[in-house]
């Protein structure tokens, strides 16, 4: 049996770690077994599907080089074969037309929700076998037979029983003739011939509509996996409605994929104590077997000790390729300063991401930004002017620019005006770089050069004159 699994997303927000990890474990399944990984999007829904989010799912599918072997297969695009397959039912009596009010629905909903033991009781329409041809608006619902169980087994879980009385006879066709997600899914799993399905626990429950819906249509069931819930710290839920999580946004930030990969891997998958899961081991070493039954909890402190490990793996040319690009979107030029070659080496060890090496690099491109901070305000005022003074009249002596000899001017001026260290070097580093965190000031000052040293410290002290403060 060749096994093919998917990805079907809905595009009703963009996706956020669990959708991907649903993603990377369907696709390192299909891999690991030869098998095909379809992308399909479920975008019945169309008050809410976007286009937008389904550029966001390709190109994020994309950065993450998770690639299918099929699709992106539009549901939207199949409401033909979805409502052929509806009438059948209709004919054959797995399905009938419901044209309750919205009122009756609801006053049905509150009765059973009254009821003990959560028994569903439906509505009229389930027995009514007369007709109605009056051009009123009807939705379809499955029949659902009454006094059974059904069972499907959950590879993480194991059975699972549902006793069909607590299952209500659910709507397959709302009444603006759009079938919905829970009946879409079963027909194209079929259609796909998808013989795995992996997926959030958050749909558990739809599990025995859907099962309802194969028997009803007599296909056969797939093997069901429903991946545990994503917590943040805090224990909520991770969700699409909370868009901090929009896996694109690690880009953005400076992450690499494949970091993100390896991570997502982990978050609910182990393979002994084994953290560093290169591509190729991922799809040999991955099996469903090893997936967790409790939830997992999502923390950034982790994903950045796998990016740093990474960043550390790369090579001159793939980090400079990086970091270019990110100076390109930024549109900074990098021509007027020290070789990025050069920077980058002195700063990446202690970066997490990308960006965080990108800006610290771009204090050599550009001029710092003196916000009116309270930072800025306690270190650049006319108490400390005297510093950038003195720093700049020693500069002008010095004819060697070495780390040595601006460590003696530092330490000359430390002296002269009885101050601490920390007070001199935070003057000077706001002046030259407009940040408060930075690598040790002797290597700036020396990287920045004498030149753009004493342009730097000029400007400083213009802006303090100018200021007042
Ligand atoms: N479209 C569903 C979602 O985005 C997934 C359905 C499935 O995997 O069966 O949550």
């Amino acid at each position: 049996m060749k096994i093919i699994t998917r990805f079907a997303p809905s595009p009703t927000g963009y996706l956020h770690i669990g959708n991907i990890r649903t993603a990377l474990y369907s696709w390192l399944f299909a891999k690991k077994n030869n098998g095909k990984f379809i992308l399909r999007i479920e975008n019945t829904d169309f008050k809410r599907s976007k286009n937008i989010f389904i550029k966001n799912i390709i190109e994020t599918l994309k950065w993450l080089k998770i690639d299918w072997d099929e699709g992106p297969y539009l549901q939207s695009k199949k409401l033909d074969r979805y409502n052929n397959i509806i009438n059948v039912m209709l004919n054959n009596g797995n399905a009938y037309k419901c044209y309750c009010s919205k009122e009756e629905l609801k006053k049905n909903k509150f009765k059973q929700n009254t009821t003990k033991n959560n028994i569903k009781n439906n509505c009229k329409c389930r027995n009514n076998k007369i007709i109605i041809n009056n051009n009123r608006p009807y939705t379809v619902k499955l029949y659902i037979p009454k006094n059974k169980n059904i069972t499907f087994i959950d590879t993480i879980r194991g059975k699972i029983t549902f006793k069909n009385n607590v299952i209500e006879d659910f709507i397959i066709r709302r009444s603006n003739g759009i079938p919905t997600y829970n009946f879409c899914v079963v027909i194209d799993d079929w259609d796909m011939k998808i013989t795995h399905v992996i997926r959030g626990e958050e749909h558990i429950n739809n599990t025995p509509k859907q099962v309802h819906i194969i028997h009803a249509i007599k296909a056969s069931v797939p093997s069901y996996t429903h991946v545990s819930v994503i917590t943040d710290t805090s224990g909520k839920k991770i969700s699409k409605r909370n868009n901090t999580f929009n896996i694109l946004s690690y880009k953005e930030n400076g992450y690499l994929p494949h970091a993100v990969l390896n991570y997502i891997l982990r978050l609910g998958w182990s393979y002994g104590n084994k953290e560093i899961f290169s591509l190729e081991e991922m799809k040999k070493l991955f099996n469903l077997k090893n997936l967790n039954k409790s939830s997992s909890i999502f923390t950034i402190k982790k994903l950045n000790w796998l990016n740093k490990y990474y960043l550390n793996k790369l090579s001159e040319k793939e980090m400079l390729n990086y970091l270019k690009k990110f100076f390109n979107k930024k549109n900074i030029n990098i021509d007027n300063g020290p070789k990025l070659k050069n920077l980058y080496k002195i700063f990446y060890k202690r970066c997490n991401t990308l960006s965080e090496i990108s800006n610290l690099c771009v204090i050599f491109y550009t001029d710092p930004n003196y916000n009116k901070n309270s930072i800025i305000k306690k270190y650049l005022n006319s108490d400390t002017k005297i510093i950038l003074y003195l720093f700049l009249e020693n500069i002008n002596y010095t004819k060697t620019w070495s780390i040595k000899n601006i460590d003696f001017i530092l330490k000359k001026i430390l002296f002269k005006l009885n101050l601490n260290f920390k007070k001199i070097a935070m003057t000077v580093r706001l002046a030259i770089t407009g940040f408060e965190n930075t690598p040790p000031i002797r290597n700036i000052l020396y990287l920045m050069g004498k030149k753009k040293t004493i342009y730097h410290i000029k400007n400083a002290i213009n802006f303090i004159k100018l200021n007042n403060f």
